[in-house]
C-alpha cells in the first residue's frame, strides 16, 4: 500500500489526460511538460526494526506474565486490518496482584529512594527512548495508524522530553512552591486512550515517578505495544520491580483498576462518558484523580490573520493525527468578511494531503485507529448532510482495506448541529461563521467542552482580549497543538480538571 493524493479536481493544475493533481506537498504547481505524470516516489519506512512477538503478557512486578486467567485479545493494524499479536487480558486477579507489586514497590523502594536517585531511572528511561525512537515510532504506526512522520517528530521525542522534563524535577520538588517537603501520594492507577498511547504513557508516567509514586498503567484496548515496550525499556533501565506495572486489557479492566482500594490517585485520559463514570465510582473514596476528556476546540480566525499561516494552522489543528486530538480545532469560526477567501485556501491545501500507508513518510493522513471509531465518525457526518450542512472532500482514493475516512469539511453549519457541538474525534472540520470579536467570543464558548482554543489575527491586544474571555484550558495564538512538558494543559467543564505537565501537572501527584 502506497500514499494517494486528495484530488482537488476543482483547483488542482493538472497535465491532460492523466488524472493526476501537480501539487506537492507545500502546495506549489510542479512545473511540469504537457502529458507527463508528476507522483511521489513510495518513501517507505522499513518495518524491520520491530520485532513482533506473537503473544504479550501483562507487565507485573518488573516481568512479563500471563493474564492469571489465561485470557488474550488481539491487536490489529488499523490500516491493514492485520492482526499484529495477542495480548493478555488483565482480570480482576491481575489488577490484585499488579496494585500489591506497585504498594511493595512504594514502601520498600522508590518511596524511601533520595530523589536524585530516582532522577537517574528517568533520565536513563529517556535516553533509552531516544535510542530506540525509530523502533517505537514504527511500532506505534502499526499499531495506531497515525504517520510515521507523526509518530517519529512528535509522540516519541514528545515522550522522551517528558521523561527528561521531569527527571529534572524529581530532586527539586522542595523548591516548587510546595510547601518544605512535599510527600508522594502512593500508588497511582492510570488509564490512557488510543490517540497518543506511548505519548500519554509519558505523561501519566513521568510526573508520577518524578513525585515518588509508584503506578499501574492501562493502556486502551486498541493501542497496547508500546505501552509493553516501553515496560521493557523501564526493565533495560533497572528500574526497581513493581515501580510501574502495565495492565493490558479492555474497559473492564480499566474500571477494576480505578475502583481498586488499593489505589490512591487516579489519572484517567479518554471519553467524557468514562470519565463520568470513574468521578461516581471514586465519589466519597477520598482518591485522589485528575481527568482529561473531551473537547470541541474553536479555532478562530480574523479577517487580519495571516491567511496561509491559519490555513497550516486549520489544517494542522484538525487533520494532525487524522483528528484523534481532544484539543483538536474541530469548529473553525472564521470572520464572515474572509470566509469565502479562507475556505477556498483550504480546500486547496487539502487536494495535496496524502492518505495512506501509515509506514510511508509522505503521508499526512493515517488510518482511523478503529471500526467502532471509523463507525462513529461515519454516524456524526451522516448527521451533519441530514441536518443541512454542506459537505465536501477531495476526491480521495481510499485503500481497499482497514479504516479510513477522507479529510472532511462542513460549511454553513449551525450551532445547534450535531457536528458543531459533538465530538467527532475523525479529520472533520464544522465550518462557523462571525462578524464581531464578541460573536466569536459567544461562539467559541458554546460548548460544554473548555479543553483548548486557537486565536488567528494580527494584533496582540486582540489575543490577549479573546484568551480572556475565552474558556479553555489552553489557547494558543498564530499555531495550534504545540506541546510542551513544561506547559500545563487540561481543561474546565466536560474536558474534565486538574493538569498534566508542569509544575502544575506535579501537584497531582505530591501531598503538599
Ligand atoms: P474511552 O474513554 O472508552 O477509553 C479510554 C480508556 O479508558 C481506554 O483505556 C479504555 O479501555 C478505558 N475504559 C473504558 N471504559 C472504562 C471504565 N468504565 N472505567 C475505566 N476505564 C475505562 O474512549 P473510547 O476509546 O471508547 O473512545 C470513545 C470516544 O471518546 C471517542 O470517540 C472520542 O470522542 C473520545 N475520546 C477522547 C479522548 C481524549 O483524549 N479526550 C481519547 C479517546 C477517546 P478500552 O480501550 O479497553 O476500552
Amino acid at each position: 500500500m502506497s500514499g494517494t493524493t486528495c484530488e482537488n479536481e476543482a483547483r488542482a493544475t493538472r497535465p491532460k489526460g492523466t488524472g493526476k493533481p501537480l501539487m506537492n506537498a507545500s502546495g506549489e504547481v510542479a512545473a511540469q511538460a504537457e502529458g507527463t505524470e508528476w507522483e511521489y516516489a513510495p518513501a517507505p519506512e522499513s518495518r524491520d526494526i520491530v520485532t513482533l512477538a506473537p503473544e504479550y503478557g501483562l507487565f507485573l512486578n518488573g516481568e512479563f506474565v500471563p493474564a492469571a486467567g489465561g485470557d488474550v485479545f488481539p491487536t490489529v493494524n488499523p490500516a491493514t486490518e492485520e492482526p499484529l499479536a495477542q495480548v493478555a487480558k488483565a482480570g480482576p486477579e491481575d489488577v490484585d496482584r499488579a496494585v500489591a507489586a506497585a504498594r511493595e514497590a512504594y514502601e520498600r523502594v522508590w518511596g524511601p529512594m533520595p530523589p536524585a536517585e530516582r532522577a537517574k531511572y528517568l533520565y536513563r528511561i529517556a535516553r533509552i527512548l531516544q535510542e530506540r525512537s525509530r523502533e517505537f515510532a514504527v511500532l506505534e504506526s502499526l499499531d495506531n495508524g497515525k504517520p510515521i512522520k507523526e509518530s517519529r517528530d512528535v509522540d516519541v521525542p514528545l515522550a522522551a522530553a517528558h521523561f527528561f522534563y521531569h527527571a529534572g524535577w524529581a530532586d527539586k520538588l522542595e523548591y516548587a512552591g510546595f510547601g518544605p517537603s512535599p510527600r508522594p501520594v502512593g500508588v497511582a492507577g492510570q488509564v490512557i486512550p488510543w490517540n497518543f498511547p506511548l505519548l500519554m504513557a509519558a505523561w501519566k508516567l513521568a510526573p508520577a515517578l518524578a513525585a515518588g509514586n509508584t503506578c499501574v498503567l492501562k493502556p486502551a484496548e486498541t493501542t497496547p505495544l508500546t505501552a509493553l515496550l516501553l515496560a521493557e525499556v523501564c526493565q533495560q533501565a533497572g528500574l526497581p520491580p513493581g515501580v510501574v506495572n502495565v495492565l493490558t486489557g479492555a474497559g473492564e479492566t480499566g474500571a477494576a483498576l480505578v475502583a481498586h482500594p488499593g489505589v490512591d490517585k487516579v489519572a484517567f485520559t479518554g471519553s467524557t462518558e468514562v470519565g463520568k463514570q470513574i468521578q461516581r465510582t471514586l465519589a466519597g473514596t477520598g482518591k485522589r484523580l485528575t481527568l482529561e476528556l473531551g473537547g470541541k476546540a474553536a479555532n478562530v480566525v480574523f479577517d487580519d490573520a495571516p491567511v496561509e499561516a491559519a490555513v497550516e494552522g486549520i489544517v494542522n489543528g484538525i487533520f494532525f493525527n487524522q483528528g484523534h486530538v481532544c484539543c483538536a480545532g474541530s469548529r473553525l469560526l472564521v470572520q464572515e468578511s474572509v470566509a469565502d477567501a479562507v475556505v477556498d485556501k483550504l480546500r486547496d491545501r487539502l487536494g495535496t494531503l496524502r492518505l495512506g500507508d501509515p509506514l510511508d513518510k509522505n503521508t499526512d493522513i493515517g488510518a482511523i485507529n478503529s471500526r467502532p471509531q471509523l463507525d462513529k465518525i461515519t454516524e456524526l457526518t451522516a448527521a451533519g448532510e441530514a441536518e443541512g450542512a454542506e459537505r465536501w472532500s477531495p476526491p480521495c482514493r481510499l485503500p481497499d482495506r482497514g479504516y479510513w475516512f477522507p479529510p472532511t469539511v462542513f460549511t454553513g453549519v449551525a450551532q445547534s448541529h450535531r457536528i458543531a457541538r459533538e465530538e467527532i474525534f475523525g479529520p472533520v472540520l464544522s465550518v462557523l461563521t462571525f462578524r464581531t470579536p464578541e460573536e466569536a467570543v459567544t461562539k467559541a464558548n458554546n460548548t460544554p467542552y473548555g479543553l483548548s482554543a486557537g486565536v488567528w489575527t494580527d494584533k496582540g491586544s486582540r489575543i490577549l482580549w479573546l484568551a480572556q474571555r475565552l474558556r479553555a484550558g489552553v489557547v494558543w495564538a498564530n499555531t495550534y497543538n504545540r506541546f510542551d512538558p513544561a506547559s500545563p494543559f487540561g481543561g474546565y467543564r466536560e474536558s474534565g480538571f486538574g493538569r498534566e505537565g508542569g509544575r502544575h501537572g506535579l501537584a497531582a501527584y505530591l501531598d503538599a
